[in-house]
């Protein structure tokens, strides 16, 4: 046989009659000696008192007391330990107010003279555990709850949470009409420290700065973990708007404090943007993008300071992102065309064209380089774009010689990018000559002087290669970049062309006169031949001439154009 070892249960017994109290004990003493403990109550005022001491099971109630009745009893008790389980007792004639009393939450009720120690038993122990269900219930939905609306790392509100307090937040603005803050924080280099550190020490970093922020911050404002390591805040009923720069200051000064990481001590800065209610934005969602777009200009600013919203600055990001967006498609949509500019010779007469990248836009027609070049380099795209140029530019001169027109070369601008480590420059170069059959000695490449920025190594090894398949080089935009004396010596190329800075006012500047005449010497001295950009005027043409200067390219003689209008132009 196993003998079960049952706790004993407390029960407060709440009942004024001498007689039925006596008999619910000797019901209760049936069910064996210490099954159960019981404090006897006669009136409410007792009961109350008897459950301040000490919590109790189960709280078995008579409805008619002296000094309370009915419902009012059970809900006072219940003040005063709320999660206990009531069972009610009643006379037959009260059974209808019984049940009334278990709808509003007592767990059962028992009718008087109807009630032997087996029944008691049972419903006494009944309503403990199904108390204890709902007890257990209730908890988990709660946890629930706080899962669903905090983070659990942090245990800030999460962006769920935050949006609908920052909805509030805004509605009392509105109301009141007051100002409020968003302010939105991103940790500098976080990955890096995650990275480095581990996973754990981010963790210990992400906790650490989130009692740092809230610490800063009034009882009333809401700080969230909106993912990653991005916080975000709202200031209600602000005064005036410095005090949102005062807040974000005192939480740079905060958060910045050096903090241990495993052995490592630490500062990470925090990069903060500020949109203000009502001027910056009358909804959530805006208010949250404006305070996001200024966290971005801080970190352009340098990281580790704050910044209120500007929209003209967000104007030209939402510009630039839509360009970038657009920037994506346009190559595999056709978009981009290839303009051509003749280079004059000593003949006067064109012997070779830079190719020159353009982008018919959908909606803002066509675009110069200087729209898009900078975010094509920014985001890699430049690759795929001076890969389709050199393509088309070699299969359309490759065509002009086929179709007997003078055989013209061609200049193809190549970004510093090309001369990464990872760049296949030389291979893309061989076989868009091979697919063209154009001849290589008919092309040259313009770098610029940043290649030599990425790995003078790499770079000097990657024109040797270039050269070695036939390939003419060129320095473009001479005497503007870095080192470029060094740069002549370590990378032979063949030819160098003179910036238009310097062209453009060779007439009336002297120092530019001075400096393109040294240019020229130099490349004679090196036998280099050069090329002088952006000639404009006769005058231009005729000192460039009278310098030697081999070729010359510019507005005076032609602008850029499209394919056909220059075969016009050569035939
Ligand atoms: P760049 O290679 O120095 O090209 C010469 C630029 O000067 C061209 O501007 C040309 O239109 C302009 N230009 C020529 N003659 C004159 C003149 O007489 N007066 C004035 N004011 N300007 C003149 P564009 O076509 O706007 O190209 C700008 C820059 O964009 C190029 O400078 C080049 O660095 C870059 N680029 C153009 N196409 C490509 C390409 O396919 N790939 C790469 N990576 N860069 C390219
Ligand atoms: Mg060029
Ligand atoms: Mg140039």
């Amino acid at each position: 046989m196993m003998i079960l070892d049952i706790p004993s249960v407390s029960v407060l017994l709440v009942e004024d009659s001498p007689g039925d109290a006596r008999l619910v004990l000797e019901m209760l003493r049936e069910a064996g000696s210490n099954a159960f403990v019981v404090c006897h109550a006669p009136s409410l005022r007792e009961a109350r008192e008897c459950l301040k001491s000490r919590p109790y099971d189960v709280m078995l109630v008579d409805l008619t007391l002296p000094d309370s009745s009915g419902l009012d009893t059970v809900t006072q008790l219940v003040e005063v330990q709320p999660n206990a389980p009531v069972v009610v007792m009643t006379g037959m004639q009260d059974e209808a107010l019984a049940l009334r009393i278990v709808q509003e939450g007592a767990q059962d009720y028992l009718v008087k003279g109807q009630i032997d120690s087996t029944l008691l038993v049972r419903t006494l122990r009944h309503a403990i555990e199904r108390n204890n269900l709902l007890v257990a219930l209730a908890q988990a939905k709660y946890q629930q709850e706080e899962l669903a609306t905090h983070d659990s790392l942090t245990g800030l509100p999460n962006r769920l949470l935050f949006q609908g307090r920052l909805s509030h937040a805004i509605d009392l603005a509105r109301r009141h009409e007051k100002q409020l803050a968003v302010m939105f924080i991103d940790l500098d280099h976080f990955k890096h420290i995650n990275d480095s550190l581990g996973h754990n020490m981010g963790d210990l970093l992400l906790k650490t700065f989130a009692d740092r922020l809230k610490s800063c911050l009034r009882q009333s404002d809401t700080a969230a973990r909106f993912g990653g390591d991005e916080f975000i805040c709202v200031l209600g009923d602000l005064q005036e708007r410095s005090i949102a720069g005062d807040v974000a200051q005192k939480i740079l000064n905060t958060c910045s404090q050096p903090i241990m990481l495993g052995e490592k001590q630490r500062s990470v800065t925090p990069s903060l943007g500020i949109s203000l209610y009502p001027q910056d934005g009358g909804d959530s969602s805006t208010l949250i993008k404006h305070a996001d777009s200024a966290m971005y200009t801080a970190k352009r600013f340098g990281r580790g300071n704050y910044q209120f919203f500007n929209a003209e600055l967000h104007a030209k990001d939402l510009k630039r992102l839509s360009l970038e967006a657009d920037l994506q498609v346009a190559v595999k949509q056709q978009q981009l065309a290839v303009y051509y500019q003749p280079i004059i010779g000593k003949n006067n007469r064109p012997v070779a064209v830079e190719a020159l990248v353009r982008w018919q836009h959908p909606t803002l027609g066509l675009l110069a380089p200087a729209d898009f070049i900078a975010i094509a380099e920014t985001t890699g795209m430049i690759k795929d774009i001076d890969e389709w140029v050199l393509r088309t530019a070699c299969h359309q001169v490759k065509s002009w010689h086929d179709a007997g027109l003078p055989p013209l070369r061609v200049a193809v601008n190549m970004s510093a990018q090309e001369f990464e480590h990872d760049s296949n420059l030389v291979e893309l170069v061989s076989n868009v000559l091979n697919e063209s059959g154009l001849q290589p000695c008919y092309l040259e490449l313009e770098i610029s002087e940043t290649a030599s920025m990425f790995d003078p190594e790499i770079t000097k090894i990657t024109l040797q290669k270039l050269r070695l398949l036939g390939v003419h080089l060129a320095i473009d935009d001479f005497g503007t970049g870095y080192s470029s004396l060094s740069y002549l010596q370590q990378f032979k190329v063949d030819t160098l062309k003179i910036d238009r800075a310097f062209v453009c006012d060779v007439i009336s500047n002297p120092e530019s006169a001075t400096i393109t005449r040294t240019i020229v010497a130099l490349a004679k001295a090196l036998n280099l031949s050069t090329v002088a950009e952006g000639v404009e005027t006769e005058a231009q043409a005729k000192f460039l001439k009278d310098l030697q200067c081999d070729y010359l390219q510019g507005y005076h003689y032609s602008r850029p154009v499209a394919a056909a209008q220059l075969e016009k132009m050569v035939a």
